[in-house]
């Protein structure tokens, strides 16, 4: 299984990199205008019409030509005719970039350009033994430069019968994830926070004062960021827990379209389920732990024993036909692993059928996100 990983690092902002950055993004206005106009879109076919052209007004060759490919991958997407205002640089490695003991070597109009680049610990290991594929230079709003280092790597899923051990987690809001080994990932202490922070937005659009709208903007990435951090930590923890090869997780595609109340559709289309099964998708490809969805049709509202329809409530879920009774997302995430094996006829130990009744009685193990809002305060 190929994996790919982004590390987004700071580089000096120097006048040759801007005048870089304005060039490309004209160039590649010309080409996307070209393309459109004569229905290119194919490089090689839209080569002779504008590579001249663009190399006349400075550009270097190698970005050239990565300045047509990427002028068609946007027509060939677009359904209007694409307009450019800042285009991010695309760099392959050893032809217009290249990168040895910390230092990153770029094609600009006046030449290569070097940059001793400090590289943050978190990204030490893609750096050691991870390839550097075609990677990004871009210029953000506030005038500053990052290089995007764009890493690939393959990793084998774990075959051996000792591995075959599969768990289910179910996403969803009263609890941010609930694993079939029975751990639980409270979610009051960041719906309380993201009131806080919904009830501070709304205020402050009110207001409509110039100050209002200054700090507007810098609260609109903060809860993004936190929720970020929550889903990090969540993933990484489930994953690190996580002794087995298969993790089963809900398709969760057009949740947001099904009506369900006004209070429930704010939550829904408030809350960052995807993100949180992206961090943990990706987390376990990279241990070789296989990521298997499945719909999310009737999973919590099966008994996880006797697979009837039974009763759910808020939090709880009861079947009449067996008696069995115990928290709903719990249910549900027993309903998602065993789901998956029985589908798979997998005939080696799951972590499900550890099943007593009156599960709801015995206290679940449960993470609450207290101790990680301490570090986020507003
Ligand atoms: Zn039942």
């Amino acid at each position: 299984m190929n994996i790919k990983a982004v590390a987004k690092i700071k580089i000096n902002t120097t006048n040759e990199i801007v005048r870089t950055v304005k060039i490309y993004s004209k160039c590649l206005q010309f080409c996307v205008n070209q393309a459109w106009k004569k229905r290119i879109r194919n490089n090689i076919k839209l080569h002779p019409f504008v590579y001249k052209n663009i190399r006349d007004k400075g550009l270097q060759s190698q970005l050239a030509i990565a300045c047509i490919k990427q002028s068609c991958g946007m027509v060939k997407k677009a359904k209007t005719k694409p307009i450019i205002k800042k285009a991010s640089i695309r760099y392959s490695f050893s032809r217009s970039a290249s990168f040895k003991n910390n230092i990153l070597s770029i094609a600009t109009i006046k030449g290569r350009q070097k940059f001793q680049v400090k590289i943050p610990e978190c990204y030490v290991k893609y750096f050691d033994n991870w390839k550097i594929n075609e990677s990004l230079l871009r210029i953000d709003n506030k005038g500053k430069t990052f290089f995007m280092f764009c890493f690939s790597k393959d990793f084998n899923v774990k075959n051996s019968n000792l591995h075959k051990r599969i768990l289910g987690i179910d996403v969803g809001i009263n609890n941010i994830a609930v694993t079939s080994n029975r751990v639980f990932f409270n979610a009051k202490q960041v719906k309380l926070k993201r009131i806080k922070f919904n009830k501070l937005r709304a205020k402050l659009q009110a207001k409509g004062t110039r100050s209002s709208r200054k700090l507007l903007k810098k609260i609109s990435g903060r809860e993004k960021r936190f929720m970020g951090c929550i889903n990090h930590k969540i993933s990484k923890q489930i994953v690190n827990s996580f002794n087995g090869n298969t993790i089963v997780i809900e398709n969760l595609k057009g949740i947001r379209k099904v009506r369900r109340g006004k209070r429930m559709n704010f939550w829904l289309s408030n809350w960052s389920f995807y993100q949180l099964q992206k961090f943990i998708k990706y987390k376990a490809e990279r241990k070789g732990i296989k990521i298997v969805t499945v719909s999310p049709y009737l999973t919590s509202k099966t008994c996880s024993k006797c697979k009837n329809l039974g009763s759910r409530s808020v939090c709880f879920f009861s079947c009449l036909h067996c008696g069995y009774s115990l928290n709903a997302d719990l249910n549900a995430s027993f309903n998602l692993a065993k789901h998956h094996s029985i589908a798979d006829d997998v005939s080696v130990p799951v972590t499900v059928p550890d099943i007593r009744v009156y599960e709801h009685k015995s206290s679940p193990r449960t993470i609450a996100c207290e101790t990680m809002n301490k570090t986020h305060n507003c």
